[in-house]
């Protein structure tokens, strides 16, 4: 069975949000916590915010991260949608995709991605500095919440972090029974007994890990389905430039077609575009993160190049 795009996106799904974590994991250990918790405590703010600047996330060096790793990934998705762009035409016919183009595409894309997870953990400690001088919890506890939800979160899951974080803390003052705690947060038993910070840390640290992978595999999904469609799309292009296909070639657009069909793609099933956009204003597939959806080209009887071409 010939694979389709969606299909071909969650191969590389995983080793996508792996790559996502790894970037992650050096953007943590790059963060010198410390200096900049001391900078924060002596009201340094510049100082402060010289340790975010782009010099303090420093380029990946040696083995660490590599950031060919996602541009990498990006190159393969493209090649690979392309094949499927080839077999869903039906042509017998040998293609390269116009590499340049493609590595020129998969190093902007990955580089952008980079670039904003980077501006996000720079908000996001920076927010984080702001409720400490704001007094919502003490500098000595920033740099533990710099570590545990700095990094990787969107605001909201950086929110329910500290908000477990100071459940937690607030059960160690009120010497609440470990039981009422697992209870409290579902959590699975521990034995040792007690309550220490030292386990809060571990567990706020497994609940942000936790969540840190959801985030990445979302981005994944998104991610791996745009490569995978540009490349087909990339190959449909190119197929017109030979003059191959007809520059009004019509594409067709198809929902996954079960229940988890979202409302803003159910409308799209069986959409149909020559030039440019869908009726709703989008040039395909996907239209949202963890879109499921594919994208064909339409041939009618009448101009069927099958039978055009022989
Ligand atoms: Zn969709």
């Amino acid at each position: 069975m010939p694979l389709t795009v969606p299909e071909l996106a969650e191969r590389y799904e995983t080793r996508f949000a792996n790559a996502l974590l790894k970037l992650w994991d050096q953007r943590r250990k790059a963060i010198n916590t410390g200096r900049l918790v001391a900078a924060v405590s002596l009201g340094a703010d510049i100082e402060a915010e010289r340790y975010l600047t782009k010099a303090e996330i420093p380029k990946p060096v040696g083995g660490e991260f590599d950031p060919d790793d996602l541009s990498g990934l990006y190159q393969d998705l493209i090649q690979e949608g392309a094949n499927i762009g080839l077999q869903d035409w039906g042509f017998q016919y040998s293609f390269t995709l116009n590499n340049e183009a493609a590595i020129k595409w998969a190093e902007s894309r990955a580089a952008d991605l980079i670039m904003a997870l980077d501006n996000e953990v720079r908000e996001t400690v920076r927010s984080l500095i702001a409720q400490a001088q704001q007094g919502d919890f003490t500098v000595k506890q920033l740099a533990r919440q710099i570590e545990a939800a700095g990094v990787g979160l969107t605001p909201a899951q950086q929110q329910s972090v500290l908000n477990f974080q100071r459940g937690l803390t607030s059960a160690i003052e009120r010497d609440l029974s470990p039981k009422w705690v697992k209870d409290q947060w579902s959590l699975s038993p521990w034995s040792g007994g007690k309550l220490t910070s030292d386990r809060v840390t571990t567990l706020v640290e497994q609940y942000s890990g936790r969540l840190r992978k959801y985030r990445a595999k979302n981005i994944a999904r998104t991610e791996t389905m745009t490569a995978a469609m540009e490349g087909k799309r990339s190959l449909w292009e190119q197929a017109k430039q030979r003059g191959l296909l007809s520059e009004d070639q019509e594409r067709q657009w198809m929902t996954a077609g079960d229940e988890r069909t979202c409302p803003l793609c159910e409308p799209m099933d069986g959409a149909i575009t020559d030039r440019g956009t869908y009726p709703n204003g989008s040039d395909g597939p996907p239209l949202h993160p963890s879109c499921r959806c594919d994208e064909s080209l339409l041939f009618r009887a009448e101009n069927n190049p099958r039978f055009v071409y022989g």
